[in-house]
């Protein structure tokens, strides 16, 4: 049985319950898992709140030496975590690899962020010192999809506790393994009992915990509509990484070769479930007979398979339930009259689906406006630039954007407005831990990563200290 990790000690729930994880690529049952109900979140709430008295006063050097022996242990283990995580979400094997490594890379990271906390002092007269400081929040609920598990587990937490608060970590019920493994190599790494937390448990554990009165910050990701939810029930203070519909423009000044050969990753990667995946396709008229010619040779020679060969290039999707959903999305998108020109089978075992290019799509849409999640790409065609970024900017989401051109000036044109968080040019999925980014409209509130972190995991407090020989006046 896989326990929550409670004030330092792995146990059943309270009551008992439990649920199954299953390898979606085989069907098989992987294991039981811990069920979290009110006093499981309760249990783990009085033990974060308990552990965070001390953990705020532990130096800066402490806490980023703990996270610097955290990323050595995910180093050494990276066989083992990577290996639960393929079998627990159909991610290819060698995708899993590379999120352990760059997982241990962040906590490196994150381990500079304890010493980069800084205030500021301001102009006072003489007898006063008047200074800010960043303080941490206290308890930190921290809510994780499943499309990344192991990623999500450690840039949920770890940025919240080098910023000196404790952590109750909820999964999602389709990938708790290797969250699990996660809180067991927390506690090897050194973080007292308390500091670091982890539920199992379905979206009733995340209600439960992101209404719990004893928690001070929320950070969550996952889809608009939980998102939303957990701002209308909690008081707490809310960073929400949610749902994209990355319009990815590939101009008639693009090199179409490699635009064609990127726009396939960009759309397929981990099976189209990807917050930022190029899932709109939007192709300028001149081009999209000669680029769609590459872009369906490209689809068509994705290896699909096996998760655990290390050459698969696309698993299986997380689940038959999410299946069933994606498609959904694609009997609505053919009844408005699109098009499935490649893909659309599901397999008999499991949950894979190939990789579908839907054709014919319009920008009002269901599968042009909504987030399908899946290994699925609407095309569209524009006759000039101001439609592209019209279609680009005609959603709700603003997460990413994605441009393909060898021109500078429209590289910087299409910059300025298209509406989104992040704007690639030539080089989607790009991504530093040192920069940080932000979901626009329906795809966000609060920053993540680089230092901005900081601001994101502390609350600011000013101070203003008069000497007691200082003469009191009103100011
Ligand atoms: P989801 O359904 O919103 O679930 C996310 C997490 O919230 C899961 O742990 C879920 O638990 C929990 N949850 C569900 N209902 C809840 C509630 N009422 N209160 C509190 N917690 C609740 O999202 P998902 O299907 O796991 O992930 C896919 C979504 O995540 C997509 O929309 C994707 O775009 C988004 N995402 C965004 C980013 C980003 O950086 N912007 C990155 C990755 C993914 P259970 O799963 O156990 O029900």
């Amino acid at each position: 049985m896989n326990g929550h990790l409670i004030d330092g000690e792995v146990r059943p729930s309270e009551k008992g319950g439990t649920f199954t994880t299953v390898n979606p690529a085989t069907g098989e049952e992987l294991g039981t898992v811990a069920l979290g109900g009110e006093a499981d979140v309760d249990a783990a709430v009085d033990a974060a709140t308990r552990a965070s008295r001390g953990w705020r006063h532990v130096s800066a050097a402490e806490r980023a030496s703990l996270l610097r022996r955290l990323a050595e242990l995910v180093r050494a283990d990276a066989a083992e975590i990577s290996a639960a995580e393929a079998r627990d979400s159909g991610r290819p094997i060698s995708d899993c690899r590379d999120d352990v490594a760059i997982c241990a890379d962040l906590l490196d990271y994150y381990a500079t962020l304890p010493q980069n906390i800084r205030g500021a002092t301001y102009a006072e007269q003489p007898g006063h010192l008047t200074h800010s400081r960043r303080e941490p929040y206290g308890v930190v609920a921290a809510i994780a999809p499943w499309n990344f598990p192991f990623f999500f587990a450690v840039t949920k937490t770890a940025p919240a506790l080098a910023t000196g608060n404790t952590v109750v970590l909820k999964m999602a019920e389709q990938t708790p393994l290797t969250s699990i493994l996660y809180g067991k190599l927390c506690l090897r790494a050194g973080f007292p009992p308390g500091v670091v937390n982890i539920l199992n448990g379905d979206a009733g554990t995340g209600e439960l915990l992101a209404a719990h009165p004893g928690v001070q910050k929320i950070t969550f990701t996952g889809s608009t509509a939980v998102g939303r939810s957990i701002r209308r029930a909690s008081t707490a203070s809310c960073h929400l990484e949610l749902g994209g519909k990355t319009a990815n423009i590939v101009t008639k000044h693009a090199d179409l070769q490699t635009a064609a050969r990127a726009s396939v990753h960009h759309a397929f990667f981990n099976a189209g479930q990807v917050c930022t995946a190029g899932s709109r396709l939007l192709l300028d008229e001149e081009i999209a007979e000669p680029f769609m010619e590459m872009f369906l040779r490209a689809t068509a020679g994705i290896a699909v398979g096996d998760p655990l060969d290390p050459a698969t290039q696309v698993g299986s999707l997380v689940s038959r339930q999410h299946r069933a959903r994606v498609q959904e999305h694609l009997g609505r998108a053919v009844h408005e009259g699109a098009s499935i020109i490649a893909g659309g089978n599901p397999s008999a075992v499991g949950a894979f689906l190939e990789p579908t290019v839907l054709d014919g799509v319009t920008p009002g849409m269901a599968a042009a406006q909504e987030e399908i999640f899946g290994p699925v790409v609407a095309v569209m065609r524009y006759r000039d630039l101001d439609e592209a970024v019209r279609i680009a900017n005609g959603t709700p989401y603003g997460l990413a954007a994605t441009v393909w051109t060898d021109r500078l000036d429209e590289a910087l044109d299409l910059t300025d407005r298209l509406d989104a968080g992040i704007v690639w040019t030539n080089c989607p999925y790009r991504d530093h831990a040192h920069v940080p980014y932000e979901g626009h409209g329906l795809s966000g509130q609060g920053e993540e990563g680089g230092l901005e972190t900081i601001s994101e995991f502390t609350q600011l407090k000013v101070a203003y200290l008069g000497s007691p020989s200082a003469p009191w006046t009103l100011p």
